[in-house]
């Protein structure tokens, strides 16, 4: 999901309208900042393999470390906590925590199950939205708004 990621930390500025709109785009979107520097790193593993979703051919081998359940909450009290250290404000904080959890949940909705729990348990979690195109645009793609209104004369 990567819109959807986007939209929540949108959505999280009336909540906590001190708080940047970079601070928020991060933290909605910090398991994919770590993410790529783990693959390139050599400790997680992506392989692209068309055919894999109907929606991204990217399949996400091994990832517990940016994209474990556990972990996202581990980088979501560290996101926190270091919000918190910098500028003393504990509720925006604990939204900061709570949005990169966010993270986790919605990767829940469109990945097919390859979302670990933990760093080391069998379990995968995904719902499979990505296998759908339709489905994955129309959670994806804003609703139109009704545009200008066109006079009659
Ligand atoms: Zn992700």
């Amino acid at each position: 999901m990567f819109l959807g990621h986007y939209a929540v930390a949108l959505g999280s500025k009336r909540v906590a309208p001190a708080v940047s709109l970079g601070t928020l785009f991060a933290a909605a979107a910090f398991l994919d900042l770590v993410w790529p520097v783990l693959v390139i790193a050599g400790v997680e593993r992506v392989a692209v393999a068309p055919g894999s979703t109907a929606f991204t051919p990217l399949d996400f081998e091994y990832y517990p470390i940016s994209h474990s359940l556990l972990m996202s909450a581990v980088w979501g009290v560290a996101f926190g906590g270091v919000y918190f250290l910098i500028r003393r404000r504990r509720l925006p904080a604990i939204m900061l925590g709570l949005l990169v959890v966010s993270h986790w949940v919605l990767d829940a909705v469109v990945h097919r199950p390859d979302l670990p729990l933990t760093l080391s348990g069998p379990t995968r979690v995904g719902l499979r939205l990505w296998n759908s195109v339709p489905g994955t645009l129309a959670v994806q793609v804003p609703a139109r708004s009704p545009g200008p209104t066109w006079g009659s004369g």
